[in-house]
């Protein structure tokens, strides 16, 4: 790639980097997309819950963005992973892994987070198929069904409640002791949701659908979907080298205008929110997008 020298240099060109460097393009702002193609949603078949685009292959709605994105010629997109970011003059230089070096004045982060799947057999296999993150993005498909939730504790409960929602068919797998309250216990139970402590050997399951939950007792529970919410880490560990600092969850601290404490520095999309959906990630990027080009006009008005 010739040009080195960019305003903007976007980490992450997926929902939340596309919509950003939209607003950037039409801003009329040499930018830089630097993206290494690994979207958290990219094994679910349907996206759903994002106007216009409802029941669309993720990777559908991602290459039209960009092919929408690519009409604005001061918008170049690159595929590869950064790998090393550092503060230099009153920007940044940005290395990639193929070894490019390109600098900037600002940077986006809108790389995403990384869900660190459990080790049971047959949990990555159907993650974002029949093993759901959130009910508003899949609820409705599996609405009514025979429904699992892999949780314990007090999260366990807010989840089943929240579940409860969508389906009445509805068990509770902690997966090792119960650390529900008594209380909770028996609300739960009074609902109809019981709960399964065996620990979990693997699910059995045909291309990514569940049809069995197998506990360690080899005891088996039939079910069409599980709800889970794995542990993530930030995709990218760039913007923490550069010192930005993230909350108790992990996610980067922005404030009400995506910016990090890093002057200079701001992030959108699923590296700054807990509330994961393709409508928040492009609606922080765009917005995102908006407040760097007001920045960069302020400083050189
Ligand atoms: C299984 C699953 C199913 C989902 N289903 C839905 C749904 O139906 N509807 C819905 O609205 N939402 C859904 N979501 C949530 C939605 O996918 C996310 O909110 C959305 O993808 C966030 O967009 P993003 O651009 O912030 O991050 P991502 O889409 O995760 O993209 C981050 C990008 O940054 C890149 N990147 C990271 N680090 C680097 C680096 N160092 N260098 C270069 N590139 C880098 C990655 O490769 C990736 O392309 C789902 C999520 C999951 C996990």
């Amino acid at each position: 790639m010739k040009q080195k020298d960019f305003e903007v240099i976007i980490i992450g060109g997926s929902y939340s980097g596309l919509s950003a460097s939209m607003s950037l393009g039409r801003s009329l702002r040499q930018v830089l997309v630097i993206d290494s193609g690994l979207p958290c949603n990219r094994q679910t078949p349907h996206s759903h819950n994002f106007i216009t685009q409802d029941g669309e292959k993720p990777a559908v709605i991602s290459a039209k963005a960009k092919l929408q994105v690519d009409l604005y010629k001061t918008v170049h997109f690159y595929n590869d992973l950064a790998v090393k970011a550092i503060k230099k003059g009153n920007g940044f230089e940005v290395s990639t892994e193929s070894g490019e070096v390109f600098i900037s004045r600002k940077i986006l982060f809108a790389s995403g987070v990384k869900d660190l799947l459990p080790e049971i057999r047959g949990f990555a296999d159907c993650w974002g198929i029949s093993v759901l993150h959130c009910p508003y993005c899949h609820g409705y498909e599996v609405k009514n069904e025979k429904t699992a939730i892999i949780a314990n504790g007090e999260m366990a409960f807010e989840y089943a409640k929240l579940i409860s929602n969508w389906t009445k068919d509805l068990r509770l797998c902690t997966n090792g002791k119960s650390a529900l309250t008594l209380e909770q216990t028996e609300i739960l139970q009074k609902k109809g949701i019981s709960i399964f402590e065996e620990e979990i050997d693997s699910f059995e399951h045909n291309d990514g659908y569940v049809s069995n939950i197998v506990f360690k007792n080899q005891e088996k529970v039939e079910v069409k979907a599980i709800y889970a919410r794995p542990p993530f880490e930030q995709h990218c560990s760039l913007p923490i080298d550069l010192g930005c600092d993230v909350n108790e969850q992990g996610l980067l601290k922005v404030d009400a205008m995506q910016k990090t404490n890093i002057p200079g520095i701001y992030a959108s999309g699923d590296c700054t929110t807990q509330m994961r959906s393709v409508a928040i990630a492009v609606s922080t990027g765009s917005f995102a997008g908006a407040v760097i080009n007001k920045d960069l006009i302020d400083e050189d008005f």
